[in-house]
């Protein structure tokens, strides 16, 4: 099985401790070997053989030593309070640790008739048994395959809700008689919603939207349906939501757009590459732009908002046009060799499919919803000849700045598939839809035959639900087995000397202190507090108290809640106590000599404590847990870290973690882990209790509040994020295609509680997923085929919530056409995921190998078969010229290069990084953009709420580009780097560092002096516009050429050889000789 490409032989089966990340559903387990996703190869193929060019030069890339573990006192033995702290402390509920036996309660006491062993504490009332949404096995196990069947015919399995709690099934009469409000009496459902809709959660989406409030009937911002003739699958009369029409996107192409939201422009872009891919006019750069919506300072309108074709919109109908008179922008020829200088000037933008216009314009953002291939192959075996990987890349929770809300009693959906209605269903008539995905023809309801919108009747077409392909419900009491739950956040906090040494605990108390109000959540909202060392303390909260009460329990073996009712208390009822405790516990540890680490008992205590509600758990630890269940050892040894041909201990040591997890996830509860630590954590076994929970992970490596302030920053800035951010709770998330393709493989944090079905205890507006696909019927009959995501969750004011995103995408029957949309960021994305998976399953060899085979295979098969007239050179299509590019930098990034000196667990977090974030900023960590900076204008600035915003050119990453004379900026991702050349222009250094020679730059400076000079405006402009588009906080470095981190900003020099590595030039020699072969 040790074939050299993707194949998707990895991570079944469930007794493997992987299963998560790389699960398979039946159907795919079934495929034939050779039809996962065209990218197999022989095993005698090895790349690596070719690129080992020299020893590695572990001193090069040094990166510290791992300090050990400092042998500290004796467990149990937890020192006095220094001072008299406001907290009560040990006398009320200290419980000897030869207390409590198993089933015995824990003995009298104080106060331990409360403290009761958890079976009595909480039994489980009826609605926690069946807390979970769905019925079926545990959620900790795999459940039974319900037979092969794909989704798309199994009403069962197809619905994001349970078997139980479905809405109407097939049979309900679809007329129910609580639709929509009668006409005219209720404002329309659409944006800007009517307060009991929408409202409520509104400031959380950021600035009010541009567009204009109510709209009176008949001038809805709704454009009116297409007018087209014939339907999809060529079935029907006159049907006037359907989108073959030619003529329509021909007059729609000739048309002028109005400029639109004309903010800036970009440069221009050279020759050649101004067809298809011509960036939107857009304050932002087009990669980032509905994905940056909320952290921009102005108001972006949505994809889909009324107004004229814009530039944007045209692109498709040029892409068509030119498909059809010759060749198109994507298949011009580009000769790799010969052309030097690949990137585009500004972010790569994500291709157009092609589609008409008037079905683009309704298309799902590229940046909630991506395909690798924008063109569908019509067979697996034409996709099988591509030797690309199909799959789609999701940002499903995204934060919008504008998002239609609909309240229905009846959601519309086909009796079949359970689909939910969309754009890009075809209407037979006003009384009949066909489904888009199973092709079922459906009543339409009666009260779907009211627009709310326009406050019509008989115009289902117009219905806000069919004219936006994302969309969201506030869901009927079908969607619910029990009362939605409140939002219940619980910290369990590292109080170990090394905590305590690193300084986080009072950045996050004062954190947390800071936005107490701004929690999401309403009256019922919940809070409690855990802090651990090598014993578990809890702190009663509960109203009418004078102060906090902390409780010990120090058997953790068999872990208890010592007052299981007063732990997790209401918010606004006991906020002062909260604000207490929050003051102080920062001294409370101030002086612990306590070295030991419980972190899985304070786990175990955690889930009970949050089992019968479900919520959010926030751990933050600072060293490898020692002591108890869940105990790690170092597994990691720094002197291996350069020169191991492979890298080991990618899985993880223990399933402790991972088990826990499912419990929790099975209970509706996520965790999210700070790791905040110098020294080895091993983040391989502690991160599964987020990935299989659906929780995230921070890592904030050599955190110290003295030595490492970027990394206090960056903390501070995460932390303000994760506090206030939108979140969903019990959350489910579905994925549906049409009939004849089939989702196999889903990367992110989750768990895959049924076939297909994703389990997310909790969903963030910054978390990514994605799934492969293959091709199980031919798709010869389709011009169209879509995709659906349906996130069900609760939302932290207690609405049940289905938000749902439909892509449409062309099917073509040319390798050509399928080479033409292939959507050059989004395949490396997804070859990341599965590097990944493969760097754990087998080994990061193999996933090195199978990334580099990629490359070739899809370049040999390009050139065998698709290209028509043979050229010297290594030849890749337009829309793939920076494939090889992106390959080599993934080969070089942290989670896969080798032969450089790379943490353990810096390497996981990055796999874990590329894995979980949605694809702009994956790209980031991937590719860096390097921009020069000393030379910067306001030629080509963006323009946003009257701040100048300069838009340099992004560099390739070479040294080439840089000069002694110059200063330039990394940006990549999580961390920036501003390198300060040795010559660097006086003027900069005056007027942006605001020191007077380059011997006067500081060695550790991560902040940029506030002066008022122009110079130092523009500079801070572009860097807080660089952060303001992403959901996290990158900090910045400023190094002169001699800088420890000097290292870093080089390695990402992915163009340049290295030791251990290739330049781009000799890779593109590799690939090109290897093709030939
Ligand atoms: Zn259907």
């Amino acid at each position: 099985m040790s074939t050299a490409g993707f194949n998707s032989q990895n991570g079944t089966g469930t007794g493997q401790t992987y299963t998560n990340g790389p699960s398979q559903n039946p159907v795919a387990l079934q495929q034939p070997p050779g039809v996962g996703y065209g990218m197999n190869h022989q095993p005698a193929y090895n790349p690596m053989q070719a690129k080992v060019l020299g020893p590695p030069n572990p001193a090069l890339y040094a990166s510290g030593p791992h300090q050990p573990v400092p042998p500290g006192p004796q467990l149990g033995s937890y020192p006095p309070p220094p001072a008299q702290p406001l907290l009560t402390r040990p006398q009320i509920g200290v419980l000897p640790s030869h207390t409590p036996p198993q089933s015995a309660s824990p003995g009298p006491g104080p106060r331990q008739a409360q403290a009761t062993p958890p079976a009595q504490a909480t039994p489980p009332p009826p609605a926690v048994t069946s807390t979970s949404y769905y019925t079926g096995p545990p959620a900790w196990q795999y459940a039974a395959p319900r037979g092969p069947a794909p989704n798309h015919v199994n009403p069962a399995a197809a619905a994001p809700s349970h078997s139980s709690a479905q809405p109407p099934g097939p049979g309900a009469p679809p007329t129910s008689i609580h639709g929509y409000p009668q006409p005219g009496t209720a404002p329309p459902p659409m944006n800007p919603p009517p307060p009991h809709t929408y409202q409520p959660n509104r400031p959380a989406y950021g600035p009010p939207p541009t567009a204009p409030p109510a709209r009176p009937p008949g001038a809805t911002g709704t454009p009116p349906p297409p007018k087209v003739d014939g339907d999809v699958a060529g079935n029907g009369p006159q049907a006037p939501n359907s989108y073959n029409h030619v003529d329509n996107r021909m007059a729609g192409a000739a048309q002028p757009g109005p400029p639109g939201r004309h903010l800036g422009h970009y440069p221009s872009l050279p020759p050649g590459y101004q067809n298809t891919l011509a960036p939107p006019p857009s304050s932002l750069h087009p990669a980032l732009q509905a994905a940056t919506q909320p952290y921009t300072q102005g108001p972006q309108p949505y994809q889909q908002q009324p107004g004229g074709p814009g530039p944007d919109q045209l692109s498709p109908s040029m892409a068509a046009m030119s498909l059809q008179s010759g060749t198109p922008e994507a298949l011009r020829v580009v000769n790799l060799l010969q052309e030097r200088n690949l990137l585009p000037p500004a972010p790569v933008p994500a291709p157009t499919p092609c589609l008409t216009q008037d079905l683009q314009k309704l298309n799902c953002s590229p940046e909630v919803f991506r395909c690798t291939l924008t063109s569908i192959p019509q067979t697996q075996s034409l996709l099988n000849k591509a030797k690309l990987p199909l799959g789609l890349l999701l940002h499903p929770f995204k934060d919008l700045s504008q998002l239609p809300v609909v309240t229905s009693s009846t959601i519309v959906r086909c009796r079949s598939c359970r689909t939910y209605i969309n754009p890009f269903v075809s209407f037979l008539d006003q009384r009949r839809w066909k489904c888009n995905l199973c092709y079922r023809v459906n009543d339409v309801p009666e009260e779907f035959m009211y627009n709310p919108v326009s406050r019509s009747y008989g115009e289902p077409h117009k219905r806000p639900e069919v004219q936006n392909a994302t969309i969201e419900f506030i869901a009927p009491s079908e969607y619910m087995l029990r009362p939605p739950q409140p939002a219940v956040y619980l910290f369990v906090l590292d109080v170990s000397h090394n905590a305590v040494e690193t300084g986080y605990l009072s950045v996050f108390c004062q954190s947390l202190l800071d936005n107490i109000n701004a929690l999401p959540g309403d009256s019922r909202t919940k809070v409690g507090f855990i802090t651990f060392d090598s014993t578990i303390h809890f702190y009663n909260l509960q109203e009418g108290l004078s102060q906090p009460q902390m409780l010990i329990v120090s058997d953790i073996e068999d872990i208890f809640l010592p007052t299981p009712d007063s732990l997790l208390v209401n918010l606004n009822e006991c906020k002062e106590l909260v604000q207490d405790l929050l003051k102080s516990l920062p001294n409370l540890f101030e002086k612990t000599m306590e070295t030991q680490s419980a972190l899985g008992s304070a786990l175990q205590a955690a889930f009970k404590l949050l089992s019968p509600t479900g919520g959010r758990m926030s751990v933050f630890q600072t060293q490898l847990p020692n002591l108890g269940v869940g105990a790690l050892q170092s597994r990691e040894d720094p002197n291996q870290r350069a020169s191991a041909k492979d890298v080991q201990h990618l899985s993880p040591a223990t399933d402790f973690y991972k088990k826990l997890a499912l419990d929790c996830s099975g209970q509706q509860v996520a965790v999210d882990l700070f790791l905040l630590s110098a020294q080895y954590c091993d983040l391989a076994s502690l991160g599964c209790i987020s990935r299989f929970s659906a929780g995230s992970v921070y890592y904030y490596p050599s955190y110290h509040h003295q030595h490492n302030p970027a990394q206090v920053e960056r903390f501070q800035r995460d932390l303000k994020r994760y506090l206030t951010r939108k979140i969903g709770f019990e959350a489910v998330m579905r994925i549906r295609c049409t009939k004849g393709l089939s989702i196999h493989t889903f990367h992110g944090n989750f768990f895959v509680r049924s076939t297909d079905l994703l389990s997310l205890p909790n969903v963030n507006p910054d978390a990514g997923f994605a799934v492969q696909m293959s091709i199980e019927e031919n798709l010869d009959d389709m011009q169209v085929v879509s995709f659906q995501a349906a996130l069900l969750y609760t939302s932290s004011k207690g609405e049940r919530r289905i938000r749902v995103h439909t892509m449409c995408l062309p099917v073509v029957s040319s390798l050509s056409d399928v080479f033409a949309g292939a959507d050059v960021q989004a395949v490396t994305g997804l070859l990341a995921c599965m590097a990944v998976d493969r760097s754990v399953t087998s080994s990061l060899s193999d996933a090195r190998d199978a990334m580099t085979n990629a490359a070739i295979d899809s370049l040999s098969s390009y050139r065998q078969s698709a290209l028509t007239i043979q050229q010297p050179g290594l030849l890749a299509p337009a829309c793939l010229r920076l494939f090889p590019l992106y390959i080599l930098a993934l080969l070089k990034q942290k989670a896969f290069r080798t032969g450089t000196s790379t943490r353990l667990d810096e390497r996981v977090f990055a796999m874990y990084q590329l894995k979980y974030q949605p694809l702009a900023f994956a790209m980031l960590m991937i590719h860096p953009a390097l921009y020069r900076l000393d030379d910067l204008s306001d030629e080509g600035a963006l323009n946003i709420n009257e701040r100048t915003i300069p838009q340099p050119r992004v560099l390739q990453l070479s040294v080439e580009k840089l000069s002694r004379e110059g200063a330039f900026l990394m940006d990549a991702g999580l961390v920036m780097y501003l390198w300060i050349g040795r010559n660097c222009h006086q003027n900069f250094l005056s007027q942006v560092l605001g020191v007077s020679s380059y011997a006067a730059v500081p060695e550790k400076l991560c902040l940029l002096p506030e002066l008022d000079t122009a110079e130092s405006q523009r500079t801070r402009a572009l860097v807080s516009w660089l952060r303001d588009q992403r959901p996290f906080f990158p900090s910045l470095h400023i190094i002169r050429d001699e800088s420890q981190l000097k290292p870093h900003f080089m390695q990402n020099m992915i163009e340049d050889r290295t030791e251990s590595a290739l330049s781009y030039y000799e890779f593109l020699l590799h690939l090109q000789q290897q093709i030939s072969k």
